[in-house]
């Protein structure tokens, strides 16, 4: 049995995700954490009968008391690095959903992983379309050095561009020699041309209605190229977390992306 404390356990993903853990045989969910609801049984705020565990905020102390062999975090771009370091500080493995975090975290994090001997993996994306997505875009590139990225996301969400757009940007360049941006063009609004990862143009749209969309682009004389993928539902995530999630045990150190562990 994994015993996993999963924290942003109020959130859309935390409850999403909370409700389709207890159907599997080989987990169990021993704490929660949020700044939400705090107290309330997580049987109640997962629409499921009481369970007897309770909401809690303080997520060192849920660590100590439940002594978990992994944390999920599903919480916010702002808070992630700091559970990072008390979840492995406590020599805990972690499984990390939430995004904002970098290619330069990793040197950081890989030091506090060695510390208590804890490991770690950090997904930006759990979706196994997304997964294909980036590395299709990172073959596409080879022949295509123009790329740009627009991603969709719902409306609520916080950060900009998403996890998914920098680890794709992060994976073309480590293969190929991007054309930076044309130069002599301006932009009569700012932002216009969108942000810039090393040369790749990142465009983020934020509007009810979508969940988790990317289109990489990609231009060449005469032809453009598109990759495109659809999270339609947040069902779209439950195989990679649950894949994470059972691999933690056998992974030593950091993972930086869910592709570098796919079988
Ligand atoms: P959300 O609905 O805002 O849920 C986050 C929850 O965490 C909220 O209840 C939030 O409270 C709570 N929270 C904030 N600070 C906290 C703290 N210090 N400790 C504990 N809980 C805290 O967001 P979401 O849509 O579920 O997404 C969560 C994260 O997962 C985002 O970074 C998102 O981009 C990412 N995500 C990743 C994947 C993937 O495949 N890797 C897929 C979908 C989403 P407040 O609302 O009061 O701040």
């Amino acid at each position: 049995m994994l015993r996993i404390v999963l924290a942003g356990i109020c959130g859309k993903m935390g409850r999403a995700v909370g409700r389709q853990l207890i159907e599997e045989d080989d987990f169990e969910i021993v704490g929660g954490v949020d700044i939400n609801f705090v107290g309330e049984d997580i049987g109640n705020i997962l629409n499921l009968k009481p369970m007897g565990i309770y909401v809690h905020n303080d997520l060192e102390t849920v660590l100590k008391e439940t002594n978990p062999d992994v944390l999920l975090d599903f919480t916010n771009p702002k808070v992630v690095m700091s559970n990072i370091e008390i979840v492995l500080k406590n020599g805990i493995n972690a499984v990390i959903g939430t995004t904002g975090i970098t290619e330069e975290d990793v040197p950081k994090i890989e030091e506090l992983s060695r510390e208590k001997g804890a490991s770690i993996i950090i997904a930006p994306n759990f979706s196994i379309g997304a997964l294909l997505l980036m590395k299709f875009a990172a073959e596409a590139a080879k022949y295509f050095p123009d790329v740009e990225i627009i991603e969709y996301h719902h409306d609520q969400k916080l950060d900009s561009p998403s996890g998914t757009a920098i680890k794709t940007a992060e994976l073309i360049l480590k293969n190929n020699d991007i054309k930076s941006t044309p130069t002599g063009e301006f932009e009569k609004i700012p932002g216009a041309r969108g942000g810039n990862l090393g040369g790749i143009k990142i465009h983020s749209v934020r509007l009810p209605g979508f969940l988790a969309h990317q289109e990489v682009i990609l231009g060449s004389k005469g032809q453009v190229l598109t990759l495109r993928h659809d999270s339609l539902t947040r069902e779209s995530f439950f195989y990679g977390i649950n894949y994470a999630l059972r691999k933690i045990k056998s992974i030593k150190g950091v993972v930086y992306g869910l592709e570098n562990i796919l079988d």
